[in-house]
């Protein structure tokens, strides 16, 4: 029995993060949705690991297969409008004189929250699940806990309804991410993560490493194999 009655949706990029979320509210919440969205991203291996990951987790863990429903593809291509960055053309990664990295693009994170409140509250589900990180902070203030705290305050006004903002990821490492994989699957989630999530700014799915696929050489890259090796060293 789910330990939460609740219908939740997640907002899943089919990376690691949002995978290891996915997976924690199909162990808590009694009916799980996901969401995802196609903003122009210069890979369409992130679109693709997405229904990979879905079709693995509902194969390979018949526990939470039933609570896994609908999944919904939002086009917010006129994102690429808004902005010019890493994440929507070809410019190479290099961090601002901000000190942002320029795959930013300003407060994304509040609105594919809204758009999924949307989606949510025609679906009847009550939850809204990110793998938003404060403690790994790469200069995204829009993933900060009180910026996602005051959003939630905001679209339970605006629906007149309670609608829960859930981040299981926020005060973890990504050591602590890996350790949470292995808590909730065991070895079968771990490996799950490792083949069919993505998380390569540059799509690369040629170099398989012990912690995925990927270049080894982008800050996603370098992120998720300081990670990897932090967990097999705790
Ligand atoms: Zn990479």
């Amino acid at each position: 029995m789910p330990s939460d009655p609740r219908r939740a949706l997640v907002l899943f990029s089919g990376g690691q993060d949002s995978t290891v979320c996915l997976a924690y509210a199909l162990d808590r919440y009694a009916h799980v949705e996901t969401i995802g969205f196609d903003y122009a991203q210069r890979h369409s291996v992130e679109l693709e690991s997405r229904l990979h990951v879905r079709s693995h987790l509902h194969e390979e863990f018949p526990r939470w297969a039933e609570r896994l429903g609908d999944d919904h593809l939002l086009d917010l291509s006129l994102l690429g409008q808004i902005s010019d960055t890493a994440l929507t053309s070809e410019r190479a990664i290099e961090r601002n004189a901000g000190g942002l990295p320029n795959t930013f693009v300003p407060v994304r994170n509040l609105l594919f929250f809204t758009f999924a409140a949307s989606v949510a509250d025609r679906r009847s589900l009550e939850v809204l699940i990110g793998g938003m990180c404060e403690t790994d902070y790469s200069g995204y203030p829009d993933c900060r806990d009180n910026t996602l705290k005051s959003l939630q305050v905001a679209i339970s006004l605006g629906l007149d309804k309670p609608m829960t903002i859930d981040t299981p990821l926020m005060w973890l490492d990504k050591a602590d991410t890996w350790a949470m994989a292995e808590r909730l699957g065991g070895e079968a989630l771990i490996e799950l993560v490792i083949e069919h999530t993505h998380s390569c700014y540059l799509g690369d799915r040629e170099h398989r490493h012990a912690w995925g696929w990927g270049c080894g050489l982008c800050p996603s890259c370098d992120l998720r194999r300081k990670g990897y090796d932090a967990w097999l060293n705790s």
